[in-house]
Order: C-alpha cells, then structure tokens, then sequence
C-alpha cells in the first residue's frame, strides 16, 4: 500500500546533476539540447552579431567597421538628421510610451496624422498604422477570413503572411511561385467549397528581389470575385513614382483590397499599415487583435514616420540613387560570374546554393570588410541558400566597389566565380 505522504516526496533524480550539463538530472529540456546541435552541425544555428554604430552604409560591426549590405534602409531614413529631431522633439511634447493600446487611451493626433498622411502618400482611402508589418498581417487577415473560407497564397510568401494565415483558420492553399496560372487553376479547384477566398502575395519578394505579376494576381482575383491583398513592405520607398509602392507601380490604385506596409525597411523607423479601402480599414480597427490588445506605436516612432513621409513627398532624389546603386552592382555581380538569381529589385541574391558555402562565404566576406548575412533554411528552401545584398542610397559609388572587389575576392578563393 503506498503511503500517501510519499507522493510529496521529491523524487531522488531532482537532485542530481546532469555529468556535462551541471543541471539537475532531468530530460524534459533534451529536445532543446538535441535540436541546437541539430541547427549547428546543419550551419543553420544564427550567429547574431552586435551592431556598434547607427545603421549606414558603414557600420561597426562586432568592434569592426565594415561596408554595410545587410541593413533595410533603403533609403538611409534610420539614421537621418530630420528624422532624429522630429524623435527628439516628440518625446519633449508627448513622453516616451503610449501608455495604452490603441482602442482605449493610445490614439494620439500623431497617429492619425500619420495615417492620413501615409494614406495620401499610397492613394487609398484609409490606413491603419500598428506596431510593425509582422504584426499588421496578423492584425489584417484573421478579421477577413476564418474557419470555412479559403487563402491562396504564393509559394514564397513572407512568415508574417504565413503566420497571419494560419491564424485566420482559414484554409490555405499555397499557388505556385508568381505564376497567376496556376493560382486560377488553384482557385477553380478550391473556391466552390469554401465560402469565401482571399488572395494574398508579397508584392517585392523579400529573399529573391523579384516582383509579383501584380496585375495578372489582380486579373484572375477580380475574373473570381475573391479579395486581394498585397504585402508592400519591401516595395514601399522602392518601388513605384518617388517610391509609392507596388500598386502604383503597376497602375492598380483602387483595384487591391488591402496593402500591407512596414515603416521600418525604406522609411527607416518602425511600425506597420493596413492601408485600402475605407470600409475594410474601419472593420480591421474594430476587429484586429494586435490593435485592440497591444500597445500604441510610441510618440518618436510616430513622430519620426511622419519625418519619413515627408521627405519622400518633397523629392525623388533618394529612390532614384538607391536604384541608380542597385543596377551598377547588379551589373557588377552579373559582370564577374555570380548567380543574382531573379532580382528585380534593390534586393540582390547572390545564390550558393550549400548552407555551409553561404556561412563561409559571410564570415570570408566580413574578414574582408564587408558585412553581408548568409541565409538559410528556413528563411529560404533547403538547398537555395544565398547571400543577400541590400545596397541603399547611403552607399557611395566607392562603396560599391569596394564590395565588388570583396566578392571577387572571395568568390574566387572559394571557387564560385571564375
Ligand atoms: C520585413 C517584412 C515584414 C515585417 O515587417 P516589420 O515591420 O519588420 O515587422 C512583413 N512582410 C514582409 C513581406 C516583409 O518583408
């Protein structure tokens, strides 16, 4: 008969220790243990590396200055004079945090002039800033579909839309990469059982640097009256007249549902919109769950978005620079043998194929002076691994061949180019 005061005895193997751990004796954390060395011996653990400096054409990396190819800063915003003193002045005249989520005491003048102005900036009918592009899909899609309707969605879509997707409940149906073919086709097979559909794309791939065939996306959505959404965060300060975004590129204003943004790749600060139609933007406040229950973007970030707006309202200037620098390194990388993959955009894959290559390639780079990130599974497919270039307007002429040589150096030392 078990003596019952026996069941609040501590088992005897608490108290020992794991022989190379030092931990208490238990199992129940292995499976973390077993997956981390799992990661490393599949060069796939992240190595984060500590910025020293503000984010610019050069940075400090880990003590060391290096040319930077890493950063989102399209357009050099993140470290802009304008943009800091807008921050600084905010945060004289309205503190430093929100103190609340939006729905209840957060709202302040700031919000909604950014949201007009930003609404204006992508000629739509209304725009809802939250606190980052991850959060404004998970804010825009769950509000629009649920359990019974279906999703198409690309391929290579973003983790965001991805995540946003699955918590929506929705069943997904995944078309093939930029191909509106096979997207119909998805659409026939599926549509009929379900009660409503949503398109979703990212408009600027964000891996590839390549472009959705947004009109066609458009085309087949519109032949079947179901709702389109577009994620713009790396075609918003790219893309389009003076940077307005993906559908001004392709002329569709009006024409998509909804258009996802992030103020913290071109616009340099952060934060997310929702931006569309006035009657889906007014459902998603009532609706979305990272705005009614997370905190308010802070007065500096809001404050300096609108710094943001600003400057690319004035002038062309820093679009035009940051894609007079992309097409001179793309041609350079084209020019010395390496695999750009199918960049359109600022965004510069350079394709190794191997995880290990890309990490040492990286490392081999930094070494040389330039700071350039490997990546991955499962940021990209197994097998496709790359490095990825982001050039901006803060880099100079120099800088970029100062780079090119870099890459030559190392493509050549590890035998990816000739
Ligand atoms: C970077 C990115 C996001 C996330 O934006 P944050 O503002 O950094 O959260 C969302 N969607 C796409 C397509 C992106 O490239």
């Amino acid at each position: 008969m078990p003596d019952a005061s026996n069941n609040l005895l501590i088992p005897d193997n608490i108290y020992m220790f794991h022989p190379t751990r030092g931990d208490i004796m238990s199992n129940k954390l292995d499976f973390i243990v077993e997956e981390l060395e799992r990661l490393k011996a599949e060069h796939l653990f992240i190595n984060i590396r500590i910025m020293e400096s503000p984010a610019d054409g050069w940075m400090v990396v880990d003590g060391k200055k290096v040319l930077n190819f890493c950063t989102n800063n399209y357009l050099g915003l993140a470290n802009h004079p304008r943009l800091k003193e807008a921050a600084k002045r905010a945060v004289d005249e309205w503190g430093v945090g929100p103190a609340a989520v939006r729905t209840i005491a957060g709202t302040t003048r700031l919000h909604l002039e950014l949201e007009k102005r930003l609404a204006a900036f992508k000629g739509v009918e209304d725009a809802l800033f939250v606190q980052s592009g991850f959060n404004a899909n998970q804010a825009a899609i769950p509000p629009l579909v649920g359990k019974g309707d279906v999703i198409f969605s690309d391929r290579l879509n973003h983790a965001s839309i991805i995540d946003g997707a699955r918590l929506s409940r929705a069943k997904i149906i995944v078309y093939e990469h930029c191909d509106p073919e096979d997207l119909e086709a998805k659409i026939q097979e599926h549509l009929p059982q379900y009660r409503r559909g949503l398109v979703v794309t990212d408009g600027v791939f964000s891996m590839d640097g390549d472009i959705a065939p947004l009109d066609k996306i458009y085309e087949v959505a519109a032949k079947y009256d179901v709702m389109t959404m577009v994620d713009d965060a790396h075609g918003e300060g790219v893309l389009g007249r003076g940077g307005r975004g993906i559908v001004d590129h392709f002329g569709l204003h009006g024409k998509f549902d909804v258009e996802i943004g992030t103020l913290s790749k071109a616009f340099g600060v952060v934060g997310g919109v929702i931006a569309g139609k006035k009657l889906i933007v007014d459902y998603i406040r009532q609706k979305a769950r990272p705005f009614l229950f997370s905190s308010a973007t802070t007065p500096a970030d809001t404050a300096a978005c609108l710094a943001a707006v600003d400057i690319l309202e004035e002038s062309e200037e820093l679009v035009e620079r940051l894609w007079e620098n992309a097409r001179y390194l793309k041609a350079g990388m084209d020019a010395l043998g390496f695999d750009t993959g199918h960049s359109q955009t600022p965004i510069l894959p350079i394709m190794l194929g191997d995880a290990g290559l890309a990490k040492e390639f990286s490392r081999k780079l930094f070494e040389n002076g330039v700071f350039a990130m490997g990546i991955g599974f499962p940021t990209v497919p197994r097998g496709m691994a790359r490095i990825r270039v982001m050039n901006t307007a803060a880099h100079t002429r120099d800088d970029l061949d100062f780079g090119l040589e870099a890459f030559a150096r190392v493509g050549r030392e590890l035998g990816v180019i000739k």
